[in-house]
């Protein structure tokens, strides 16, 4: 931690900041120039974390030195972590390749995509059953029953599942019927959900915030993972912006900034970032050749039917024309699904 002085600060001043961070068991070193004192602070950053030294009068900035993430940073564990999924890896080379419908509609129309996004080549079935919507009329999602429908085909078509677990009072029961958690843009940093999904062993696929810097997106993770639940999957899903002509704006330059942050995986849903079918395959590329650990898209056999995110969805069709460019694509950055 780096303490700048207010140009001219008083001896007073100075002493004040010294026996403040000598009362925290910290050593200050005093840099004292012409106009401007800087103090550098010596010991466990986590203890000035706590104090605000910023509202001393005659502090002007208090810098850290350390990232305030810790477990998630790339200096904790120089090597990429890998997700294990059942037999699925997330990372180091393995990629996610997660499919299926917005919103679990019934179990026949989730069987009729899971076995269409299967053969393309998808090896994570995804559905939501709890949907977090803008408007409380629309529909909300089957809760159980679609839990139970997403658990009964993914055994059927030998996938592993995610779905949305909104509130820490589901986790118990989403628990019981899906591999991987998903937190959604919306609850990136519902902090209770963060802690209480943190304390299950379970794989979780975090989601950036509509407007959550890649460090709050970080720092989320950090929740997590200080709780015991190493395995956390990160998704690029879009930020907002003040363009109008897609739904949100493909941050796509998140994913070489988190890998060089953190080791965690880092996945891109083009599907959310975008809301259009005509952008999904260049970006879903894109995200590959920038590095992302995987690809997250909406297929529905019929959008124009969909309970939820319709105009987004890919056809099957699309669906494994995109995956067999991305099947090239991978083959020759030595990556595979
Ligand atoms: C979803 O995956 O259906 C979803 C609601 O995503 P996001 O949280 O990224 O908006
Ligand atoms: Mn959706």
């Amino acid at each position: 931690m780096i303490i700048v002085l207010k140009p001219n600060s008083s001896a007073a001043v100075i002493d004040h900041v010294l026996e403040r961070i000598r009362e925290l068991g910290l050593k200050p070193h005093l840099s004292t120039g012409e106009h401007r004192t800087i103090i550098g602070v010596i010991g466990d950053e986590n203890k000035l974390q706590t104090q605000p030294l910023q509202a001393i009068p005659g502090v002007e900035q208090v810098l850290p030195i350390m990232k305030p993430f810790k477990l998630a940073s790339r200096e904790f564990n120089k090597k990429d972590t890998v997700v294990q999924l059942g037999k699925v890896k997330i990372g180091g080379g393995s990629l996610a390749m997660i499919a299926g419908p917005c919103a679990i509609e019934s179990l026949a129309v989730l069987d009729e995509i899971a076995g269409a996004v299967k053969k393309a080549g998808a090896n994570i079935l995804r559905g939501g059953a709890f949907k977090p919507r803008t408007s409380p009329y629309s529909f909300q999602g089957l809760g159980e029953d679609g839990l139970k429908y997403l658990r009964d085909i993914g055994v059927k078509h030998d996938m592993p599942v995610v779905t949305e677990v909104m509130d820490p009072r589901q986790i118990p029961l989403v628990e019981r019927y899906a591999d991987m958690f998903q937190i959604g843009a919306r609850n990136m940093q519902n902090f209770d959900l963060l802690k209480e999904i943190g304390q299950t062993k379970k794989v979780v696929l975090l989601k950036r915030g509509m407007s959550a810097t890649v460090k709050d997106l970080l720092m989320s993770a950090e929740y997590v993972l200080s709780e015991g639940n190493p395995n956390v999957v990160l998704c690029e899903r879009g930020v907002r912006s003040f363009e109008d002509s897609t739904r949100n704006m493909l941050d796509m330059s998140a994913v070489p900034n988190v890998k060089g942050q953190s080791h965690l995986p880092i996945i891109v849903d083009p599907s959310h970032a975008t809301g259009r079918p005509d952008l999904i395959p260049a970006l879903a590329m894109a995200s590959v050749a920038a590095g992302s650990d995987g690809v997250h898209i909406e297929v529905h056999s019929c959008p124009e039917k969909a309970l939820s995110d319709g105009p987004q969805a890919l056809l099957p069709p699309k669906y494994a024309e995109v995956m067999a460019q991305i099947r090239k694509l991978a083959e020759i950055l030595g990556r595979t699904f």
